[in-house]
């Protein structure tokens, strides 16, 4: 019987913990662990009552290696899925090595002191996966993830040779508060507070925050306000598409939220350096992280819909083509089936499927890698199976899809 430990118990956790029991002759004996073991419990109770599956729960601080390393032995775990914070991938990924265990995460590492996320890191432990004989899958969410996948997708079916890439994620979700993050707020406000990048010919060029602005018309949901963004999923894109001229990464936001985090910005709510408050100290994002809505429960409160996709540009047998692959899902659906809205569920279900097909040893190689380096086809089937059906349409050019020009 397989072993599957799960570490993180927030919005992410609860969809991989739900998903997993629901494919539980991949996933054989589940234990969900996270710093707060009472939120572990609260999931599987939920697990229990709507599944009908019992997973084991745990408390672990995934910072120290060395608890994660004997969670694992205790458990006798053949994968750990990583969907804590992006802080603990290192210490996690140092785990499975020791351990001879395989590694799935769905977010690049960050040191918490330093606004900059970037694989190298976790590149550089190849070399202990490969001794330990085993692998790690890198950012099997949604972007990353499927979308490195679409791209894969897109390479193998489509194209001898891919020139552009636009990803473009559109969340037109409402939770009816007049400011809230979908995933961790820290995460999720250093990510769209700091510089956008892409890149162009061989060279990275950065822009000032939501710089580039275009306006897409997005399928089932209609045009909206896109703004370009650093995304951790191009640094791996650019190493493995062939051909590549240009990636650019695309997230709509409303004018309400970009209003909020402009003043919370300006009165310092975003700083990581800590500051003296009273004759404490304090990290004023950690403060804002208290006082926001907690994303988990932001679930039955959401409605609309999510669509994030890939237009991509190039040539077959000569000829020039555009192909727009995407992934359209329902808040509300989504917390039906397992109490969580669309943004945890695009990230928790990937997760899911990387992990049954490394278990199921379909995309098994020793090694650290990212999800364009294996076959795209039986990820883009279990994506129609497990409740994220995905389109495919040919375009004239990408500009079909904009409004703005
Ligand atoms: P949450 O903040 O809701 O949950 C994080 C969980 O990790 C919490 O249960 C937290 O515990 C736990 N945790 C934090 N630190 C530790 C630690 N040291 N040891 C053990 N557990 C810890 O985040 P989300 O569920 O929204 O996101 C989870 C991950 O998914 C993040 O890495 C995020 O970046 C990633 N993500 C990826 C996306 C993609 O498409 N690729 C999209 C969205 C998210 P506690 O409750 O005690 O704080």
């Amino acid at each position: 019987m397989r072993n599957t430990l799960i570490i993180g118990a927030g919005g992410v956790g609860n969809v991989v913990a739900f998903k997993c029991a629901m494919n539980k002759e991949s996933f054989g004996n589940i234990t969900l662990a996270s710093r707060t073991k009472s939120k572990c419990d609260e999931i599987a109770k939920n697990i229990k009552e709507k599944v009908g599956v019992e997973i084991a729960t745990a408390a672990v601080d995934a910072d120290n290696t060395q608890e994660v390393i004997d969670l694992i032995k205790k458990t006798g775990a053949d994968i750990v899925i990583n969907v804590a914070l992006p802080y603990q991938d290192l210490t996690i990924m140092d785990a499975c090595s020791a351990t001879g265990t395989a590694y799935l995460d769905t977010a690049n590492y960050e040191h918490p002191d330093t606004a900059k996320f970037e694989y190298k890191k976790q590149w550089e432990r190849d070399e202990d996966f490969r001794k330990a004989g085993t692998m790690a899958l890198l950012g099997s969410g949604f972007d990353p993830g499927v979308t490195n996948v679409f791209c894969a997708y897109a390479q193998k079916h489509y194209f001898d040779e891919i020139e552009t890439i636009d990803i473009l994620d559109c969340n037109a979700g409402d939770h009816g508060y007049p400011f809230a993050t979908n995933f961790n707020p820290e995460i999720n406000l250093r990510e769209v507070s700091a510089k956008g990048r892409y890149w162009q010919e061989g060279e990275w060029i950065e822009t000032e925050p939501m710089e580039i602005k275009q306006v897409w018309d997005y399928p089932e949901i209609g045009p909206r306000d896109s703004y370009l963004l650093y995304h951790e999923e191009m640094e791996s894109l650019v190493k493995h598409i062939k051909g590549l001229k240009r990636i650019r990464f695309f997230m709509t936001f409303g004018e309400s939220y970009l209003t909020h985090m402009r003043c919370l910005e300006n009165v310092g709510m975003l700083g990581i350096e800590p500051i003296e408050h009273k004759g404490q100290k304090i990290i004023p994002i950690e403060f804002l992280k208290t006082l926001l809505p907690d994303p988990a429960t932001l679930g039955p409160r959401t409605k609309g819909k999510t669509n994030i996709g890939i237009v991509a540009t190039g040539y077959k047998n000569g000829e020039k083509k555009t192909i727009y692959i995407y992934q359209v899902s329902d808040h509300e659906k989504c917390y039906q089936e397992v109490l969580s809205q669309a943004v945890s569920y695009t990230t928790g279900v990937p997760a899911m499927i990387g992990a049954k097909l490394m278990l199921d040893k379909i995309w098994w190689k020793e090694g650290v890698y990212n999800m364009e380096q294996f076959d795209p086809d039986p990820f883009m089937e279990e994506l129609n199976k497990q409740g994220l059906p995905w389109q495919i349409k040919e375009l004239k050019s990408p500009d079909e899809l904009r409004v703005d020009i």
